[in-house]
């Protein structure tokens, strides 16, 4: 029976997320459309909005990827991991965009011995959602580098993603984990809360801490496997 609450929650959440999406969707694709109709009519040259157009299309591409996270079903994925075995594939994924943007990821372990039950493509992408957010932070402001610590407590994983960018401001705390809310100019508002309901389908929580001007440190906690 908890079971199916979970997913009932589940298919309302993706409805929820359904019904958002296509209404980010239409935006780009009425102002697409405007360009293309006028064009056709020869009412005036829309060469110099391509870049703007392209931008438009990467940003639906954007939305449709970031959503298909969320909603691709994969029933029996769980299985017994290392954590550290997942944060290592992090540290692969974002590498080149650590490269591209001139930062530093440094990866602290304090404990390897950290078995957990996950979905592991599922948690590669939760923490890939943070640490790219965490970059571009540090892109804007701070000091060049992310640091991704993994740690245990009794019963509980802890991995912590820290930069020392521009901070949230208080007003948007209460918001960054609802689909959509981004203060991105290219943001979609999907990864914090996609990674959120990921983390908490595992038995888990994510919590942040922030203070505006000097940084954000994200929390992940995951059930540690015993035995
Ligand atoms: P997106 O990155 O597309 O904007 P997210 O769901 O990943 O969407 O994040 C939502 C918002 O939360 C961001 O737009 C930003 O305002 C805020 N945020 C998340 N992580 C950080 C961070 N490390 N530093 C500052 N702001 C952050
Ligand atoms: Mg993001």
């Amino acid at each position: 029976r908890e079971e199916m609450m979970f997913e009932h929650e589940k298919m309302r959440l993706v409805g929820e997320l359904a019904a958002g999406l296509a209404h980010e969707i239409r935006n780009p694709l009425a102002i697409l459309r405007g360009f293309l109709q006028h064009s056709k009519q020869r009412q005036y040259n829309i060469e110099p909005w391509y870049g703007l157009m392209i931008d438009e299309i990467i940003r639906m591409n954007k939305l449709t990827v970031e959503f298909l996270q969320f909603s691709k079903p994969d029933p029996s994925s769980y299985g017994i991991h290392s954590l550290h075995e997942c944060l290592q594939k992090v540290v692969f994924l974002t590498g080149p965009k650590v490269a591209d943007l001139g930062l530093e990821l440094a990866y602290i372990v304090d404990k390897s011995d950290t078995q957990v039950r996950i979905d592991m493509s599922k948690m590669v992408q939760v923490f890939v959602n943070i640490v790219n957010n965490a970059l571009e932070a540090e892109a804007k402001s701070g000091n060049g580098t992310v640091t991704l610590k993994l740690s245990k407590e009794e019963s509980r994983v802890v991995v912590e993603v820290r930069d020392m960018g521009m901070g949230i401001r208080e007003q948007d705390m209460k918001q960054i984990f609802n689909p959509f809310f981004t203060t991105k100019a290219d943001g979609t508002g999907l990864g914090l809360s996609i990674s959120k309901k990921i983390v908490q389908d595992h038995g888990g929580d994510i919590e942040v801490s922030s203070s505006p001007g000097r940084g954000t440190t994200f929390f992940v906690f995951l059930p540690v496997v015993s035995g």
